[in-house]
């Protein structure tokens, strides 16, 4: 209920300026998207920030598309959808992202960025005579393995129906000198009392756990997760206590036009965008 009431109110907003604009109107799926690409969006774009997360969104585009409403676009993050589903399709004008979300098509297409935002990081532990050098790639390859092994897990519990609370999974508990798969399957049990299923069968199901053909296993990483885990990275191999939130901020401020550009024959969303003058870059930002 409640999510239909913020669809139907995000729907009657976009009527609203559909009747009083001439504009292209895009509908993000929440502020932190907005944050992103408001100052790269071309001047005859209204930019929409969307309520009710990525359900609210789509429900929203379903009814713009039933009332035959016109140029109006509406980026969402692709989740998990092609892997319940390989041949999922939306309604019209959603530009679905290529990998999870919106965040993890920049940070996978355009690498050099988050070697940055992690090298400033680094400088106070690369002062430290007693630390080990790391280089910001060897970070990101443990954050990666660490975020896909859970976005596995995600997954699994998803298909099965086995109803494992992983909101916001304690990465930081783990230790990743270990084989990640059998630690999470038992922090996760031991997260959900009620659940009935065994740590050796979630294993079983992670490690069987087959990719759709046309995904790989970086599509199975979520931006939220993927920072938590660089922090968790940082935290234990440089000894830098850095939060998740604090990198994620760090991607949005040193998110540039050059970046954007840099992502024009990506096929991601930021591609589409851009094919679609949504996205005026290279842009005066
Ligand atoms: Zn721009």
């Amino acid at each position: 209920m409640k999510e239909s009431l913020t669809s139907s109110t995000l729907f009657n907003t976009i009527a609203m300026a559909r009747h009083e604009s001439v504009f292209l109107i895009l509908v993000t799926e929440g502020p932190d998207d907005s944050v992103a690409i408001r100052e790269h969006v071309g001047a005859e774009v209204q930019l929409i920030s969307g309520v009710g997360g990525r359900l609210g969104v789509l429900e929203a585009a379903e009814r713009a598309e039933k009332a035959r409403l016109r140029s109006i676009f509406f980026v969402i993050d692709a989740d998990y959808d092609r892997f319940m589903d390989e041949h999922v399709s939306y309604p019209q004008g959603v530009i679905a992202t290529k990998f999870h979300d919106l965040f993890m098509d920049i940070v996978l297409e355009s690498q050099p960025l988050l070697e940055r935002i992690l090298e400033v990081h680094l400088r106070s532990a690369t002062r430290s005579p007693k630390s080990r050098v790391v280089p910001p790639r060897e970070l990101i390859e443990a954050a990666m393995r660490l975020a896909t092994t859970l976005g596995t897990l995600r997954v699994v519990n998803e298909k099965e129906g086995f109803g494992l609370r992983l909101r916001n999974f304690p990465l930081g508990e783990l230790s990743l000198r270990d084989e990640l798969r059998s630690q999470m399957a038992e922090l996760a049990i031991r997260r959900t009392p009620e659940s009935v299923v065994q740590v050796d069968q979630l294993v079983g199901l992670m490690g069987a756990h087959q990719l759709p053909r046309s995904l790989d296993s970086n599509h199975l990483v979520g931006d939220h997760d993927f920072f938590g885990a660089l922090a968790v990275a940082a935290n234990k191999l440089v000894k830098i206590a850095v939060s998740g939130d604090t990198l994620f901020n760090g991607l949005l401020l040193s998110l540039r036009c050059d970046a954007f550009v840099s992502l024009a024959q990506s096929g991601t969303a930021v591609e589409e965008l851009m094919t679609r003058n949504i996205l005026a870059c290279p842009c005066a930002a």
